[in-house]
């Protein structure tokens, strides 16, 4: 056994100093990011902010919100559509906002050889597991770069930077980094194995830039201030469930109590999503994610225009008149506190 004594950092645990700046305005701030990627050749631009493969999140009516707002945000769709809907979807212009999600499991390699022999065109795939620290997920990513060389790859979750090294060497455009760190995720409960996020961030971008790869933070964003923090130590992407979920988008059930909308939200190995999906939780695994009630929050397009003004007025705080420059301009300084709850946590 050994004890790593570094400190390793979470979005809670780091403000961003502010800094004299040039900029007039947050007008003057350009949020969008231009990728290459490194394996599919393809081109991203756009907000690098991605809604998560999550039921109540992933989905096409987010996908064709995001589209409307023309930013660019890309929505992975959660895993769980059938191939009809899919299609259907793939016809339409929202299709280019998606990443189409995938597990390491037969039947989804399947559903997506079958999608794209029947005409759907993809451009990008989400390769998620739980835990990407095995041999054979190492595997399967490269199983699936050799059988979709232009396909744009996206595989994870993992937390370290050799294993971001492995992944991208073996074929994933952009890894997704994050364990444990999600709104209900009860992994680090259930298991004890987890990461700060900031300085998985940190460590894993270090390792992907290296080697011409992307990451994309995944988890444990809260407010705007943290998908700031997230791009500020280096993630090219970040991908939130919580701060979208309860919308109109969320093609779920709103229900009311006590005169309070509420929508369901669940994680994608909660009981309820195991038992909507697979019929029940498989005797050998427990649980590892939470289900909770969140406000009914109307459309989507004001919590977008809040995090998209909060990263913008990141920028300006700092002088980085593009969001490619946070890194650069930013300082982070270590706190005890970060925000001032006396009226409540909102
Ligand atoms: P959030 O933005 O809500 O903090 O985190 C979203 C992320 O949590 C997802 O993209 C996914 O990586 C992770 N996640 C979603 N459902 C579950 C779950 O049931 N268990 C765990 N451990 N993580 C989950």
């Amino acid at each position: 056994m050994r004890i790593d004594n570094d400190t390793k950092l979470d979005f809670k645990d780091v403000l961003i100093r502010p800094k004299r700046s040039t900029l007039k305005s947050r007008k003057d701030v350009d949020i969008h990011r231009e990728f290459t990627f490194k394996w599919s050749g393809k081109k991203f631009k756009g907000v690098p902010v991605i809604a998560a493969n999550m039921d109540g999140v992933g989905t096409f009516a987010m996908a064709e919100a995001f589209q409307k707002d023309g930013n660019g945000l890309t929505v992975a769709l959660h895993k769980h559509y059938p191939l009809d809907e899919l299609k259907k979807f793939y016809k339409k212009p929202a299709h280019k906002n998606a990443w189409y999600s995938i597990g390491m499991v037969k039947a989804d390699e399947e559903k997506l050889a079958e999608f794209i022999k029947s005409g759907g065109k993809p451009e990008k795939i989400c390769i998620d597991v739980a835990n990407g620290y095995s041999e054979h997920f190492v595997d399967y990513v490269k199983k699936m770069r050799d059988l979709y060389p232009k396909l744009t790859i996206m595989a994870g979750n993992v937390v370290t930077g050799e294993m971001v090294e492995q992944l991208i060497l073996n074929g994933a455009d952009v890894v997704k980094v994050g364990i444990g760190p999600g709104s209900v995720c009860t992994t680090r409960k259930m298991t004890g194995v987890g990461y700060p996020q900031l300085s998985a961030i940190i460590e894993c971008a270090d390792a992907a830039h290296g080697l011409g790869g992307l990451i994309c933070g995944d988890g444990g964003c809260t407010v705007p201030g943290d998908v700031a923090k997230g791009f500020a130590a280096g993630a090219d992407f970040i991908m939130a469930g919580g701060m979208f979920a309860g919308h109109d988008q969320a093609e779920q059930e709103i229900v009311e109590d006590g005169g309070q909308k509420f929508v369901q939200f669940y994680g994608m190995s909660s009981d309820t999503a195991m038992k909507k999906h697979k019929g029940g939780v498989a005797e050998y695994r427990a649980s590892e994610g939470k289900t909770v009630r969140v406000p009914y929050r109307g459309s989507v397009e004001l919590t977008l225009q809040d995090i998209l003004g909060g990263v913008r007025s990141t920028c300006t705080y700092v002088g980085a008149r593009r969001l490619k420059d946070l890194t650069k301009c930013a300082t982070f300084i270590r706190v005890t506190q970060q925000l001032n709850t006396v009226f409540g946590n909102d």
